[in-house]
């Protein structure tokens, strides 16, 4: 493989890599871009086939980080970690604790928080070596649990898109399906119950239906029949790459506008699939920064109505992207990059002319 190539080909900026024979930590570190400020991403462990495959996958997700930082209004680049085991058997004190001395020595460049493979409890452990972590518990002066913000971020996202295609304020009576009861799905049938919208949900997780199906007397299905319901909007809360070649031709929607990360299984194809079908994408990054609001929040001493109020500004980036996907006839996966290019390279230039005092950072020192 050949890493700058591969760099350059990205547009990062470095790629660290983090061996420590002691506790066997094997990790990665991938900045793709700081013009806005340091990389914030979270820290994947996964048991990767190759070392190849981890190197993809960082530089990947790290390069979506910014994208998804740019787009949400904050000030902070894109940034990721993967460490190489398996979550399930390999997790120690040590290992985590290890991972964060790496981090401290980045020096702020890149900060991290908890990801798929890793949870609070591992992120407790990197915080005893650094201060570069984020998304921590509430108990330890931390956010908490981001699906709150992120759930609502997705209502606001839900309400723009019905502005856009429908031309309605009101959910009131709309037809809603909701893959994916969790974590953010479950607070998201709440806010859209409180509207009067008609919601159909599923999840594989019977008892996680059955709560809410009770609470709420909302209508379900089976997981395998959500994507064919007869719906005003389709709301993937579950899993990533739901929207592919063989699924768009069963949609039975008007939009699709949701929670879960990578919906579309081939960004550009599929994002071009839904525009002739006449489905309205509410891109997955934009819809659901609200979680990388609420850890960005945490950076500079947390603040719950701070972090809600940044995220009802989806509202207004979504409808930003679908003007701009309208004027420029391209898909709205297209408009969501130009629009977080466009204030990456306005931002650039501010460093153009010299200031005699820098604005640091916050980070806390606790
Ligand atoms: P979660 O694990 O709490 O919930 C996921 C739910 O989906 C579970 O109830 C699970 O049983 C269900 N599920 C899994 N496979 C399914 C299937 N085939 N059909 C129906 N249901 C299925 O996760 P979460 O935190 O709610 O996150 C949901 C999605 O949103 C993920 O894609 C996540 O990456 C994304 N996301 C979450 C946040 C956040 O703040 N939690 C932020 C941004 C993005």
């Amino acid at each position: 493989m050949k890493i700058f190539k591969e760099l350059n080909s990205r547009g990062h900026e470095q790629i660290a890599f983090f061996n420590d024979s002691y506790s066997g930590l094997k990790g990665i570190v991938a900045i793709h871009n700081t013009t806005l400020g340091p990389a914030l991403g979270g820290c994947r462990m996964w048991n990767y086939r190759t070392e190849e495959d981890a190197i993809i996958d960082v530089l990947r997700l790290s390069k979506g980080m910014t994208y998804k930082a740019s787009i949400a209004g904050l000030n902070l680049g894109g940034g990721k970690a993967v460490i190489i085991g398996n979550p399930k058997k390999d997790k120690t004190e040590k290992l985590f604790r290890s991972f964060g001395r790496f981090v401290e020595g980045l020096g702020g460049r890149y900060i991290t928080a908890e990801d798929v493979g890793t949870n609070i409890h591992d992120m407790e452990n990197v915080k005893i070596e650094t201060n570069y972590v984020t998304g921590i518990a509430k108990s330890l002066g931390g956010s908490g649990d981001p699906s709150p913000v992120t759930a609502f971020g997705v209502y606001m996202g839900i309400k723009a898109s019905v502005k856009e295609k429908l031309n309605k304020n009101s959910l009131n009576g709309l037809r809603i399906s909701i893959q994916g009861l969790g974590h953010v799905g479950s607070h998201l049938v709440q806010l859209l119950h409180k509207d009067g919208a008609d919601i159909l949900v599923t999840d594989i997780d019977k008892k996680r239906v059955n709560s809410i199906t009770d609470k709420y007397g909302c209508k379900s299905v089976d997981p395998n029949d959500i994507i064919n319901q007869n719906v005003d909007i389709y709301a993937p809360c579950a899993l990533g790459a739901t929207i592919h070649k063989d699924s768009i031709p069963q949609l039975n929607c008007k939009i699709i506008a949701g929670g879960a990360n990578n919906v579309l299984q081939n960004a550009n194809r599929d994002s071009q699939l839904l525009t002739k079908r006449d489905i309205l994408y509410a891109p997955d990054y934009v819809i659901n920064a609200g979680g990388l609001i609420n850890v960005a929040n945490e950076l500079e001493g947390y603040n719950k109505e701070k972090a809600f109020n940044q995220a009802e500004k989806i509202y207004d980036t979504l409808m930003g992207v679908f003007k701009r996907a309208k004027k420029e006839c391209i898909t709205t996966t297209e408009a969501a990059s130009l629009q977080a290019e466009d204030r990456i390279k306005k931002i650039a230039t501010l460093k153009s002319f010299y200031l005699p005092y820098k604005k640091t950072f916050k980070i806390r020192n606790d």
